[in-house]
């Protein structure tokens, strides 16, 4: 299974971060991707300062036959293409795609850590993962994306909740 999440806090040129995932999706099988599963928008408080504006997230579940090297460095063009810049690491940003899973491979390249090192400490990588891939598990720990969800604070998943569709 190869998991990819998105997030956005900032306005694109293409409208609200959540428009921007919304055309951002539009854009993976034009990589080679094939999309088998979306799961709703998230909104929580920006992270890890609580300032600027609540995050958007989302995570997909896609089958491709790119390398892992080679859909990382598509999802940065389509990073790009919607006016992310480079070097704001957790800061706002307009679109931010990674890989949370790829067939549950382990590395830690330079440029590429799998699975995503943040997914069990976060509610808005977690909440969506469980609505697109509730058997899930990680491929280090081997817990399951449930109990993952558990074991986080409770008032921080409290502050991550699916946008409404009027406000989608
Ligand atoms: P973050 O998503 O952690 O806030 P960035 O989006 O700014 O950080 O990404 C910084 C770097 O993280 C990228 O240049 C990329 O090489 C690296 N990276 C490592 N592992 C992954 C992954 N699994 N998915 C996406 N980017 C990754
Ligand atoms: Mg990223």
């Amino acid at each position: 299974m190869i998991l990819i999440g998105m997030g956005a806090n900032l306005p694109s040129h293409t409208g609200s971060p959540a428009e921007t995932i919304r055309a951002a999706l539009q854009r993976l099988p034009g990589l080679g991707l094939v999309i088998s599963a979306v799961s709703p928008f998230y909104e929580s408080p920006s992270w890890p300062h609580g300032e600027g504006p609540p995050f958007i997230n989302a995570v997909v579940k896609i089958e491709t036959k790119l390398a892992p090297g080679s859909l990382l460095f598509g999802l940065q063009k389509i990073e790009t293409e919607f006016g992310r810049q480079r070097g704001d690491k957790w800061g706002p940003r307009t679109l931010d795609l990674d890989i949370l899973d790829y067939h549950g491979l382990v590395t830690d390249t330079e440029t590429l850590l799998l699975p995503h090192p943040w997914i069990c400490e976060r509610a808005f990588v977690l909440k969506p993962l469980l609505d697109v891939a509730p058997a899930w598990c990680h491929p280090v720990s081997g817990k399951g994306v449930l109990e993952l969800l558990t074991m986080l604070d409770g008032a921080a998943a409290a502050s991550c909740q699916p946008i409404g569709e009027l406000r989608a």
